[in-house]
């Protein structure tokens, strides 16, 4: 059995206050951790402050790192970094890193392997713009984005990942990716796993969707079977809204 994960992603919005201010309010009320894993994934100067209000069901989360240890990074934060301040998750390779900042498959397994090796559990995100959608290759895309970005993993470090589907063109816009569809493509890149890795990591590892996840949508997309949980941007920033989305 997987353990559902939802997850927050904040992106580059709320301030110190703020952040306390949204944690205090929530921690107490998050589903016990056994039975759904809550994390926030937040700007990194807020971490620090986060971590100390986190409660005991709630976890925080990065929103990105380096692979390296240390060294000349300029605005750079090692994985070393987020641990030693208690940060336990961090999100890789997301799509506005990758279309933004320049990240690759090739960068994104770095981090991924740096962030196992520091005792992170990474979220590794994938998915297609619209026009790769409308080509019918989303299936091709996916499947290198996992093979490159989970390149040389040991089977363990593959159950630990987190992997998080987002069709680009429903981050944001407002357009959910039908129930059906998500299960489709996350089913696809489950049996990617299977291929590279084993079929018995491919029935561990937690797959999420993301992409205007709302708490009205969100039933639907746990109740499929391959989807084990959601990364949230929009619906997370609001203190009812991100409750609504662990009532799924
Ligand atoms: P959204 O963002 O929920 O606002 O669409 C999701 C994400 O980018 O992780």
């Amino acid at each position: 059995m997987r353990k559902p994960i939802i997850a927050g992603n904040w992106k580059m919005n709320k301030n110190c206050k703020e952040s306390i201010d949204f944690i205090q309010a929530v921690a107490a009320k998050v589903p016990v951790a056994d039975k759904v894993e809550t994390v926030i994934c937040a700007p990194a100067v807020n971490l620090c402050c986060m971590v100390k209000e986190q409660g005991s069901d709630l976890r925080i989360g990065a929103q990105n790192m380096h692979f390296e240890a240390n060294g000349a990074f300029t605005g750079e934060i090692a994985p070393s970094m987020l641990t030693d301040i208690g940060v336990e998750y961090v999100v890789i390779g997301h799509s506005e890193r990758r279309e933004m900042f320049g990240e690759t498959d090739e960068i994104v397994n770095k981090k991924t392997k740096a962030a196992l090796a520091a005792g992170l559990t990474p979220i590794v995100c994938c998915g297609e713009p619209l026009e790769v959608r409308e080509a019918g290759t989303t299936n091709a895309l996916v499947d290198e984005q996992m093979v490159k970005g989970l390149a040389g993993l040991t089977a363990d470090e593959v159950k630990k990942t987190v992997i998080a589907y987002e069709p680009i063109w429903a981050i944001g816009t407002g357009k959910v990716a039908t129930d059906e569809q998500a299960n489709e493509t996350i089913g696809y890149i489950r049996s990617v796993i299977a291929r590279e890795h084993g079929q018995d990591v491919a029935d561990a590892i937690r797959i999420q969707y993301g992409g205007s996840v709302k708490p009205e949508t969100v039933a639907g997309l746990m109740a499929q079977p391959e989807i084990d949980g959601a990364l949230v941007g929009g619906a997370s920033l609001d203190v009812e809204s991100f409750l609504g989305l662990l009532d799924f």
